[in-house]
């Protein structure tokens, strides 16, 4: 085994090959490269042991700072995070009530959702012991719908926030101040949502009362890390649910080492200049869009927005004058070859984009050189 020397001679002598992820943060096609420098700090704190009580209430106090919220806790990635927040509002810190999860009989199990919110990371909410009950019709939903759904036992309203969602949710402002006026609180799903930088506060300055981040994507923190923040009560007894407790967060456990990875790359998160970030993704989509633009039948864009682009992208799409292989058979042609490349298959059946986030220049140059290929055999 090859444990030192370059990251190609570990894998190889794993018997592991190199991909290239050009779709973002993956978590299957390796997650995302982590901050160089989070290791160091990760390497010392694992050399010292201390109380987990007091590593949390430092956690909680830094998150506190970078979110605005009440407190924060460091979970097992953002769908860690969606587990203990269905704890939290079902179970509370009450040792014999969170004991008997996931069996929720007799408890306010309901979590009312938008149809539209429906995703496949919800499990996380039913593993709980969680009852959904939708609201809207996929596509649209009105106030009075989300009026109508409160029962009496109702634990919260979960709300997600997700590129490539309908826009057509009511308004999260709107679902705060209704879920609110029953008492009932507001729990969130962010875990893509970073960079912008600004959206570690939105949601909270909006009426969250929990709120999860993923720590392992463009936060590029320990990979299996989630940032929950929100109200001290809520945020207690998400705690008091999670590992080192025997609860049902027990599962889903993080080291000492992971949550100073975690402090460590939030405050690197923060600190660094979102509009030279922004300006080098931008860079490197506008070297796809420029080394493809020729190509007839192909629209290349560089998109950057604050709903499905969040990093600027190159997007191609195959028009009605495109000619050449289809969109599905570029994409896998991009998976098959050496090194396999992941290319970010959006849910448009006529696009495919490139997402600059977990690529260095020499991977983008072969990025470029293999879509050329694939494109134009
Ligand atoms: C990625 C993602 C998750 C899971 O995040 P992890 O940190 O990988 O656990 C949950 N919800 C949504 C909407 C996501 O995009």
């Amino acid at each position: 085994m090859a444990w030192s020397g370059d990251p190609e001679s570990i894998y190889s002598s794993l018997g592991v090959k190199r991909i290239i992820t050009a779709s973002g943060s993956t978590t299957a096609y390796g997650g995302s490269k982590t901050r160089p420098e989070i290791h160091d700090a990760m390497n010392k704190a694992s050399q010292m042991m201390v109380s987990l009580d007091d590593l949390n209430r430092a956690a909680s106090r830094i998150i506190a700072d970078a979110t605005g919220a009440e407190a924060g806790f460091v979970a097992s990635g953002a769908a860690g995070g969606l587990v203990l927040q269905a704890a939290a509002v079902i179970a509370g810190s009450d040792p014999a009530v969170m004991d008997r999860l996931p069996d929720t009989t007799g408890m306010k199990n309901e979590i009312i959702i938008h149809k539209s919110h429906r995703f496949p990371y919800d499990q996380c909410y039913t593993s709980v012991g969680a009852k959904f009950v939708e609201i809207g019709d996929g596509r649209r939903c009105q106030p009075w719908q989300l009026e109508a759904a409160f029962t009496e036992n109702t634990a919260a309203v979960a709300y997600l926030f997700s590129p490539f969602i309908t826009r057509r949710a009511i308004p999260f402002p709107e679902v705060c101040e209704i879920a609110h006026s029953h008492g009932v609180p507001v729990i969130v799903d962010a875990a893509s949502m970073l960079p912008p930088r600004s959206n570690l506060r939105r949601f909270t300055t909006e009426g969250a009362d929990m709120v999860i981040y993923s720590g392992g994507k463009a936060v590029r923190g320990p990979q299996g890390t989630g940032i929950l923040c929100g109200r001290e009560d809520l945020i207690d007894a998400a705690f008091a649910n999670a590992a080192p407790h025997q609860f049902i967060g027990r599962g889903m456990k993080v080291a000492k080492e992971e949550i100073v990875g975690l402090l460590r790359a939030i405050e690197l998160f923060v600190d660094e200049d979102e509009e030279a970030e922004t300006a080098r993704y931008r860079g490197m989509a506008q070297q796809v869009v420029d080394a493809l633009a020729e190509i007839e039948g192909l629209r290349v864009t560089l998109e950057h927005d604050e709903f499905n682009y969040l990093i600027p992208h190159a997007v191609m799409r195959f028009t009605r004058e495109w000619r050449g292989p289809g969109r599905n058979e570029v994409y896998e042609a991009m998976k098959v070859g050496d090194p396999p490349i992941y290319l970010h298959d959006i849910f448009d059946p006529d696009e495919l984009a490139v997402d600059p986030l977990n690529l260095d220049d020499e991977e983008l140059e072969i990025v470029i050189r293999r879509l050329s290929e694939a494109l134009l055999g």
